[in-house]
């Protein structure tokens, strides 16, 4: 098969479908690759290392579109670039459908077999192509709310391990998931004073285990998160509720009782925010203050890290990019994890969930 690898062209998307490495793997397997050029410059990837990993370099993105059986990309389908799709040519990508009508459309018109990478399942009930950011984003947000909470930056000066002789700072997260899991290891890890706050009791035991003692661990209730937040210098929020709006948790009343200078980091911002005063920002003016508390939310997290973003999505989509590429559609039947994944055939919505949240029959 061709496999094809257009550069993204979302404002300030640096990621990449696939890494020299992974070029490396499909050639392997067979495949040829077709990469446009410039599609690697955002992670330092250039040409050459394209070249030298096994794949042909063209001039354009229409190039790549018209001649390959396979495109892998990170983001959804631009308007210029869904019109390049076509009936019996394989789309690998996140899509996003549930909330975007007229890239819906766009997929349906142009024929394509249309594979989400966040719809994809694994057998412990996850979303292997998803977790991967929800780490980065995990992470990240204790480097931004650190970072936030210093003096100069509006915050209220406080470094989260404190030194030998001074408390360290107080670090609450809300939703012990993946985020939530990945922002207390750097909360720990830089010596802070660590309680993560869930409403899974099981999830909590979890947690309480791997950390052996490190976190305080609280069941989700007002006055937990009262007492939690009123006493926090960073709190991030990290809750999900599959396929619904995120919970208010805090609200704005309740600034009031938390620290001047405090930060808070809204990583549910994707899903509307956790915080009833968080507004989506962007990584040019990632903050901004209401009652003397700095809020961070950004929506796209993981694109200030694009290095580490795109290897560790690239970690998580090659497996069944492979067997795309090896099998075609056949790959699908074989994989019921995979074909979760499918949510446009040959004009068709293929997944229920994005059929009913558009309002199309299957
Ligand atoms: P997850 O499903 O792994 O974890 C969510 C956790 O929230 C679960 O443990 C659940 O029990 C808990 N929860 C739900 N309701 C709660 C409540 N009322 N009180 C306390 N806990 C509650 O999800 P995740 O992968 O960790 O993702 C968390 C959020 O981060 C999602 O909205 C996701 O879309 C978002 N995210 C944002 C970015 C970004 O760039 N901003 C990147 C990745 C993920």
């Amino acid at each position: 098969m061709r496999v094809g690898c257009p550069k993204e062209i979302k404002n300030h998307e640096y990621r990449v479908g696939l890494t020299p490495g992974s070029v490396r793997e499909y050639v392997a397997h067979g495949h040829e690759v077709l990469v446009e050029t410039g599609a690697g410059a955002g992670i330092g990837a250039d040409d050459n290392a394209y070249r030298a990993a096994g794949a042909t370099v063209a001039k354009t993105a229409a190039d790549v579109f018209a001649k390959s059986d396979m495109i892998v990309k990170v983001k959804e389908p631009q308007p210029n670039e869904w019109v390049q799709l076509r009936d019996g040519q394989i789309l690998y990508t996140y899509l996003h459908l549930a909330p975007d009508p007229e890239q819906t459309k766009g997929l349906l018109a142009s024929g394509v077999t249309a594979v989400a990478y966040e719809t994809v399942t694994d057998d412990r009930g996850g979303l292997p192509l998803l977790a991967p950011m929800s780490e980065v984003a995990g992470r990240l947000s204790i480097q931004a709310g650190a970072t936030a909470l210093q003096k100069a930056n509006g915050g209220r000066g406080v470094l989260l391990g404190g030194v030998p002789g001074v408390l360290p700072g107080k670090v609450t997260v809300l939703g012990g998931g993946v985020v939530g899991l990945h922002a207390a290891k750097m909360a720990v890890g830089l010596g802070a004073d660590v309680t993560i706050i869930d409403r899974s009791i099981p999830r909590l035991r979890h947690l309480d285990d791997i950390f052996a003692g490190r976190v305080h661990t609280r069941y989700s209730t007002v006055e937990a998160l009262e007492e939690e937040c009123f006493s926090a210098d960073i709190v991030v929020g990290a809750v999900l509720i599959p396929g619904a709006a995120a919970p208010k948790l805090v609200t704005r009343e309740m600034l009031s009782g938390m620290k001047k200078g405090s930060v808070l980091v809204d990583v549910a911002i994707d899903q509307g925010g956790c915080f009833e005063t968080s507004h989506a920002t962007t990584h040019a003016e990632p903050t901004y203050e209401v009652d003397g508390v700095i809020h961070y939310c950004v929506a796209n997290m993981p694109g200030a890290v694009p290095v580490t973003s795109a290897h560790a999505l690239n970690n998580a989509t090659l497996h069944h990019g492979l067997q795309l590429a090896d099998k075609g559609l056949k790959a699908l039947v074989d994989d019921h994890h995979l074909r979760n994944g499918l949510n446009v055939h040959k004009g068709k919505i293929t997944n229920r969930a994005v059929a009913e949240a558009l309002g199309y029959e299957m």
